[in-house]
């Protein structure tokens, strides 16, 4: 499958590994929005949120619960976000589920 993800979890395309485990996998985003900015993303392959029923549970909480500790590794003691794109209004680039763990500085209220 022609997955960039993919090939990043496989080690066929270089990534700044952040954390790991055997359901997910986190590495540093190539174009980040701010100061800390790390994709969180389930080793099985699926496009995204509207997909998760192809995603095992256990893979599914893996990814979510990775976010406090990339948050405690990024040293994001005031806080992040955790963000998922999903389709074209949401801007999804890449049509591999993945979260994005922003921090790093205050943000603003507004979100969309
Ligand atoms: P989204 O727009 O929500 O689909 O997010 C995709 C993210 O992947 C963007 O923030 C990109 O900067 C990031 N990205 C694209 N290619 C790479 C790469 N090779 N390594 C790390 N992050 C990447």
């Amino acid at each position: 499958m022609d997955c960039l993800f993919c090939k990043i979890i496989a080690g066929e395309i270089p990534s700044a590994k952040v954390y790991e485990d055997e359901h997910c996998y986190a590495f540093k985003d190539v174009s980040p929005q701010t100061p800390s900015h790390v994709l969180i993303v389930p080793k099985k392959h699926v496009s995204g949120l509207n997909d998760t029923e192809l995603l095992p549970d256990d893979s599914l909480a893996a990814c979510v619960r990775a976010a406090a500790k990339v948050a405690k590794q990024e040293g994001l003691t005031q806080g992040y976000r955790l963000v998922s794109n999903c389709g074209p209004h949401a801007c999804q680039s890449v049509q591999h589920l993945h979260f994005h763990v922003l921090g790093g500085r205050q943000m603003e209220g507004k979100m969309g």
